[in-house]
């Protein structure tokens, strides 16, 4: 098994190359090829599974379909199609650092937003365009209440970690941000475990979802 025969373009599968991946991890089998078919999904993973690259591959080929020509002069015709959400900055971090990693051969801007630091280096580097937001839930409400961050046009929505989202409970910041969300979006769900909070929360976000455990 290797990652283009997953079903991903060869610009991603030279970015995972240069990064040493040789082979994808299970969860990456399992998720890569339901999410490139805008299934939704709901998966069992722990850190270190190579969970951030079983989403973010599949997301970065699908909307580099769509993504403008390098050097054409779009960017501030961006919009932001893709919102990762993450319990904490750290995890925000490292998330927004894999996708410009594994994004490094695609024109596609992922921006990032997290609370705990100030507001208008972050207004700023999002009123250059993003395709793709990685966001803590707080501060992404902020942003989108003083009209800087605009989910209208959002196509995929994934909640990384979502059992501490709710341990450190998000869930009232998570049904706000929905109501501003389309409905027919393709929803993806991370979770290192799974309890009753998080079964009732995917009843609410997920559509007839894939179930993946590795
Ligand atoms: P994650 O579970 O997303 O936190 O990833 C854990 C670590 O595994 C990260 O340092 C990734 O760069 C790395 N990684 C992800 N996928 C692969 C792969 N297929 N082969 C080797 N390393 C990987």
């Amino acid at each position: 098994m290797d990652f283009s025969s997953l079903g991903l373009n060869e610009q991603l599968v030279a970015a995972v190359s240069a990064l040493g991946y040789q082979t994808p991890t299970p969860i990456q089998i399992g998720a890569i090829p339901a999410i490139l078919t805008q299934q939704d999904v709901m998966a069992g993973a722990q850190t270190g599974t190579g969970k951030t690259a079983a989403f973010a591959l599949p997301i970065l080929h699908t909307l580099s379909k769509s993504a403008p020509s390098e050097g054409s002069q779009v960017d501030s015709f961006r919009t932001i199609k893709a919102l990762i959400l993450t319990p904490t900055r750290e995890l925000a971090q490292q998330v927004h650092t894999s996708f410009l990693e594994y994004g490094s051969n695609i024109n596609l801007q992922t921006k990032i937003a997290y609370g705990g630091a100030s507001l208008n280096p972050q207004i700023k580097s999002l009123k250059q365009g993003a395709d793709i937001l990685v966001a803590t839930p707080g501060r992404l409400l902020d942003l989108m209440f003083k009209g800087v961050v605009k989910l209208d046009q959002l196509q995929v929505l994934v909640f990384d970690e979502a059992d501490r989202m709710l341990d450190m409970g998000f869930s009232d910041e998570i049904n706000r941000i929905l109501k501003h969300i389309p409905s027919s979006r393709q929803t993806l769900l991370f979770s290192a475990t799974f309890d009753q909070a998080i079964f009732d929360l995917s009843k609410t976000l997920l559509k007839s979802p894939k179930l993946i455990e590795v």
